[in-house]
């Protein structure tokens, strides 16, 4: 019945390796919110434009022509025809992303792009979305919404082996970000209706069983 599924939380919570694993065991696509604010981050950096105007990161964002890959297999975010997956995860983008994703009309425009890409898996087996305002903005009519946590020692050992810094570089970073979104994107915490569950001592696969179980109820 092609379902879409919100996951929401935290950085370092689990919410990237969770989401693909749900979607690959239901056949679903995929979408990585954050990859879309880090995307149009970084055209906004490499257009040189002011990040404090929404209108000028717009214009550097229509620009770069941003596509994103749904699937689990080929998430790509690409800028001008180009694969852009490495420099969105570049400490440059992610010390800007929270300033980016701060503006609600470069919100709105992502928001409404992520809609699209929702309604169009609606047709052909669902999806699983990953971000912060997924149950609360994007599609408060998901099927399942789940609001993914960790307690902060383990998400800042999870970010630093993502991307191969030292855990307390990382817990800086997480804190820093985890302030700066919570005054935009507000959801630091569960939307109604999510259910919360703390990946802190769990496994992927034991993380995806829960979801799994939800999904089947
Ligand atoms: O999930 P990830 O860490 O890649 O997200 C990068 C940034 O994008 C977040 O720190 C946040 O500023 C922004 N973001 C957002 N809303 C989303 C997903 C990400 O504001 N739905």
């Amino acid at each position: 019945n092609n379902p879409v599924v919100a996951i929401d939380g935290p950085s370092g919570a689990g919410k990237s390796t969770t989401a693909k694993t749900l979607a690959t065991a239901i056949g679903a696509g995929y979408l990585d919110t954050g990859a879309m604010y880090r995307a149009a981050t970084l055209a906004a950096l490499d257009a040189e434009v002011d990040l404090s105007s929404a209108d000028e990161i717009l214009s550097a964002l229509n620009e770069a022509k941003l596509e994103i890959g749904t699937t689990v297999e080929d998430p790509y975010a690409r800028l001008n025809g180009e694969s852009v997956d490495l420099e969105i995860r570049t400490e440059r983008v992610t010390a800007a992303v929270s300033q980016v994703a701060g503006h609600k009309k470069v919100r709105e425009h992502l928001i409404s792009e992520q809609k699209a890409a929702i309604n169009a898996a609606r047709k052909k087996g669902g999806i699983v979305v990953e971000g912060r305002d997924i149950a609360e903005v994007v599609a408060p009519e998901a099927d399942l919404k789940v609001y993914l946590t960790a307690d902060e020692k383990a998400r800042a050992s999870r970010r630093a082996l993502e991307i191969g810094a030292t855990a307390s570089d990382t817990a800086e970073d997480i804190k820093r970000r985890d302030k700066a979104d919570s005054k935009t994107t507000k959801p630091m915490e569960a939307a109604d209706g999510a259910h919360v569950i703390d990946s802190t001592k769990l496994s992927v696969v034991e993380v995806v069983a829960k979801l799994l179980a939800l999904l089947n109820d």
